[in-house]
Formats: structure tokens, sequence, C-alpha cells
């Protein structure tokens, strides 16, 4: 078994230095969290926002804390079910691994939505805390009273190029977003199409840290130096807005 660990941490330290070698620098490297949830919708946006920057991006997908290494340059956590992901998470230590790189490079950028969300500002009994903003589960109340609706954005976000849906790479599953609003109409107002599927929300009186959407009077994103947490699905529509900020926050952090 030692020897067995042995191995492993050999081919993991050779597989870093060989990316370290081979890569390209200007690549940013996107590790996605896939506990569970809305990962390949996010993969897709990735692509999509990367495409319309013209970033060269590696989708590295993260199912073990050992492949969380300090080449990532930033991080999504989905949206989903936070209570599945804390589980899933418990025999390979992702969430584990991904909360030390988060403390370790606090200005590498981070996306969490909804689940993703609730992990960042309620990671743990022993973590700190990654958003100065309390969350609550499910107040919108059940997964019947999800709904869509526009909300109010402010953070400030890179124009991309226009780009068709078949110019998006599909996974080797050939799995297909789901034909969630059509954003990119929306794409230069402040207007941002929100899908809220058993939502969390901020405890509003708990916020400090900055606001970046809402909901009428209601707070539904906020921004925590670089980690930006928003309670809707973003990756669910054709607006890649916040995945075009993340890759860009990954882009000038480098
Ligand atoms: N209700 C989920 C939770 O508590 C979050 C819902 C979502 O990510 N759409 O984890």
């Amino acid at each position: 078994m030692e020897h067995l660990v042995q191995w492993y941490t050999r081919l993991t330290l050779c597989r870093r230095t060989l990316r370290e070698v081979l890569l390209p620098s200007s690549m940013v490297r996107v590790g996605l969290a896939m506990l569970q949830g809305a990962r390949d919708e996010h993969a897709e946006a990735l692509r999509a926002a990367s495409i319309q920057l013209n970033i060269d991006i590696e989708i590295v997908e993260l199912r073990s804390g050992v492949e969380v290494d300090s080449l990532l340059d930033c991080i999504v956590l989905p949206g989903g079910e936070s209570t599945a992901m804390r589980k899933a998470s418990q025999s390979e230590s992702l969430l584990t691994a991904l909360y030390s790189w988060m403390e370790q490079h606090p200005h590498r950028p981070v996306l969490g939505t909804c689940a993703g969300a609730i992990l960042l500002a309620n990671p743990g009994e022993l973590q700190t805390p990654f958003l100065r903003a309390g969350i609550s589960r499910n107040a919108w109340g059940r997964q019947r009273d999800s709904f869509e609706a526009e909300v109010e954005i402010s953070l400030k976000t890179p124009s991309g190029e226009s780009i068709s849906p078949q110019n998006v790479k599909r996974d080797k599953f050939n799995h297909q977003p789901l034909p969630v609003g059509d954003g990119a109409s929306l794409e230069n107002t402040t207007s941002f199409h929100g899908v809220f599927i058993r939502a969390p929300r901020f405890d509003q009186s708990s916020i400090e840290c900055t606001p970046v959407a809402s909901l009428g009077e209601e707070i539904v994103g906020v921004l925590d130096g670089h980690r930006l947490a928003l309670t809707f699905h973003p990756e669910l529509t054709g607006d890649y807005r916040f995945h075009r900020w993340l890759l860009n926050q990954a882009n000038l952090s480098q």
C-alpha cells in the first residue's frame, strides 16, 4: 500500500512537471469540480467564453483531491445539490483540496453558482468561509417554487465576440446544454436571465462584500475579493458574461 502511495505521488509530481514544460503559459487552466450537478453545462459555457475572448483554456475535470494542483488558474464550483456534493467529496477529499487551494491562492478567481455559492459561504465547521455573506439553502421554497427572472448585474464583464453554438465543442458524450433563456440578446444590457432552481438566498443583513447581482431589492450575487458567488445558474443560459469574467480574471492573474 505504501509503495502504491509513493508511486502515485511520484506520478502526480511528474505530471505537474510535464505540464509546466509542455503547456504554453498563456493557456488558462480551469479546474471544474465534477462532484455532481451542472458540470457539463459549465464546461460548455467555459468553452464558449474562451472562444469569445480568444483565450486558450484547458478544462481540468476534478474528481479527487490529488488532482487539485497549484497550476490551476481558476476554479468553478457548479450548482446542483450541496449535500450530495459534500458526500461525494468524502472519499476523495476534493472539497478539502479545493478549499486549501483557495486559501493558498486568494488572488485566483473562483466562480460558485447556486450549490457552489453555498459551498463557498458555508464550507463546513472547520473551514473559514470564503464569502463574507451568510446563505440559507432552499430559501425560496421547494423545487416547484423554482423560477426564472431578470436579474440586474453590476459586475464589469469583458465583452466577447458573438459565436454560433455549433462552434462550441461538445464533450465526449455529446451532452447538450439545456435550452434555457436567450441570454445572448441581453449581452449589451445590465440585465441577466436568472434561472433559480431550488435556490439559496443570501442572508441580506449579513452581506459584507460587494453585491454584483440583484433581483429587485434582493442581492443574488456577490463578489468577495476574487470569489464570485451567484444563487442562480448562468451556465444554463446562452449568456457567458460571468464565464468571460472568470477567464479574463484568471488570464490577468497569471
Ligand atoms: N438546493 C440546492 C442545495 O441546497 C442548491 C440548488 C442548486 O444548485 N440549484 O444545495
